[in-house]
């Protein structure tokens, strides 16, 4: 069987082309392409000096590198440059919203709409902040065919609601919501709205002005970046509104012995060493994206997961939970605990995630206490559903099921 996208990007990850893993957990974290690996490890060959602060060429070029960095990010979310701060990932990102500017408006009665599938980073930040605020955390619950009820979360937005707080794309259910409609209800209701973008900045465009979201966080790690990355999105405007939650050095105007002065963002959020060599491997990372061309990235997505979908649906005895073929399913063998199931694949050499996905309410909500999670990315192909597929026949005979 022939993809309709035609590609090698298998040859450009090395980890992948010289062994015979099949990876299929993109979803906990992609593989790195080798010009990635090539770009973090010269930069502490050849750039390696403190940025923002080292005023000798060296430190002035990895300074410009840094914020040449930033730019791109912007570009990338279609942000401006000063509106994009780089953080370690989506949980930091997402809990400095919750404690620098969602703690300060926040009042007792007020409410937080969430939805029952938030991956818990951006479920217990709000959890807490509704505890220290006396505000409620609500949520929006799914249609039958397990979708964001949109009709609910009309129904259950109010003049109390102050804060939004959805994911973009479901790590779960790989389902991807209309932030643009989204946002707009949230607005007439005088509500901010945030998103977890840690799923989607892999696997669909991000266009912050089009969504017209207040706040987007995600992760270098799941889109071809090195670990220890990611990108709080605020406008800018809220961004002059929200306070740091850490205090350090180079994100200050002026310290005295009793008083402090900040710099503006996104350099006030900023505070202390910086992870540059992470900036520049998520640079790299994004130009390598626009090369394979998001469009291709969608169009494999679809058609391996409509593959899986079928082949899956073939062997019977399998729940599969979800709809949506963004690069993610979700399924349980039935009668086999997901845990073992994994186990037994990892004999086969496949890397699959069993267990709740860090979204235990969405399991109690499916009524299941686990589930099995295959999620592909542009390195993977239909041999690689065809050897799933087979192994879960053999765990299905070897468990009488
Ligand atoms: N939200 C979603 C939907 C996720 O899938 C993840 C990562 N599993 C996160 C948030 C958290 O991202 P990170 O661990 O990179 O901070």
């Amino acid at each position: 069987r022939e993809r309709s996208v035609k590609n090698n990007y298998k040859a450009d990850f090395p980890l992948l082309k010289n062994s015979d893993l099949i990876y299929l957990d993109s979803a906990a974290t992609s593989q790195k392409p080798q010009c990635v690996i090539d770009a973090v490890t010269n930069y502490y060959q050849s750039q390696n000096a403190n940025v923002h602060r080292a005023l000798y060429g060296l430190g002035e070029a990895t300074t410009a590198k840094y914020e040449q960095a930033r730019k791109h990010v912007a570009d990338f979310i279609n942000a401006n440059q000063d509106e994009v701060i780089f953080t370690k990932g989506t949980t930091q990102g997402l809990n400095w919203v919750a404690n620098g500017f969602a703690q300060s408006i926040l009042k007792p009665g007020d409410e937080i709409l969430i939805s029952i599938e938030e991956h818990h980073s951006n479920l217990v930040p709000w959890q807490i902040i509704a505890k220290k605020t006396g505000a409620k955390l609500v949520y929006v619950y799914l249609t039958p065919n397990l979708e964001f009820d949109y009709d609910d979360y009309e129904a259950k937005l109010n003049s109390k609601t102050k804060i939004v707080a959805l994911h973009h794309m479901s790590n779960v259910l790989g389902n991807i919501l209309d932030l643009s409609k989204i946002a707009k209800l949230a607005h007439s209701f005088g509500a901010y709205l945030v998103v977890d973008g840690a799923q989607a900045a892999a696997h669909t465009e991000i266009d912050v002005q089009k969504f017209d979201c207040d706040f987007y966080a995600f992760s270098g790690h799941k889109m071809l970046g090195p670990m220890g990355i990611g990108v709080l999105f605020g406008k800018k405007n809220l961004l002059n509104q929200m306070t740091p939650v850490e205090y350090g050095g180079e994100m200050i105007s002026e310290v005295s012995q009793q008083s402090v002065s900040f710099k503006s963002a996104p350099l006030k959020f900023e505070a202390g060493t910086q992870n540059v060599a992470g900036a520049i491997g998520l640079d790299t990372a994004i130009n390598y994206l626009k090369q394979v061309g998001i469009s291709n990235v969608k169009a494999l997505d679809y058609e391996l997961c409509k593959y899986a979908r079928s082949r899956l649906e073939e062997i019977g005895g399998v729940s599969i939970y979800g709809e949506a073929n963004n690069g993610i399913i979700s399924f349980n063998l039935d009668g086999i605990h997901p845990h073992d199931v994994v186990s037994f694949l990892d004999v086969d050499k496949l890397c699959l995630r069993a267990g709740h996905h860090c979204a235990e309410p969405l399991m109690n909500y499916l009524k299941i206490p686990a589930c099995l999670r295959a999620s592909f990315y542009i390195y993977n192909d239909f041999s690689d559903i065809d050897t799933l597929v087979k192994s879960l026949s053999k765990i299905k005979e070897f468990f009488g099921k």
